[in-house]
């Protein structure tokens, strides 16, 4: 979905988007991204995986 012409910094074109996090637009030309308001609680946790930092337990053996 698009929405054209809104983008507060540029007036460029909004793109309604989503990932782990929710709902979020982001703009085409400038990259400007806002989270949708409403529903922002996030129930499921993250992937530590994802971070790219291993465990510091590992090390302490
Ligand atoms: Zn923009």
């Amino acid at each position: 979905m698009l929405l054209l012409k809104t983008c507060p910094r540029c007036r460029g074109d909004l793109h309604l988007r989503s990932d782990l996090d929710g709902k979020f637009l982001s703009c085409i030309q400038c990259g400007y991204a806002r989270d949708l308001p409403g529903k922002t609680a996030t129930p499921k946790e993250k992937p530590a995986v994802l971070r790219g930092r291993p465990p510091a337990e590992a090390h302490a053996v």
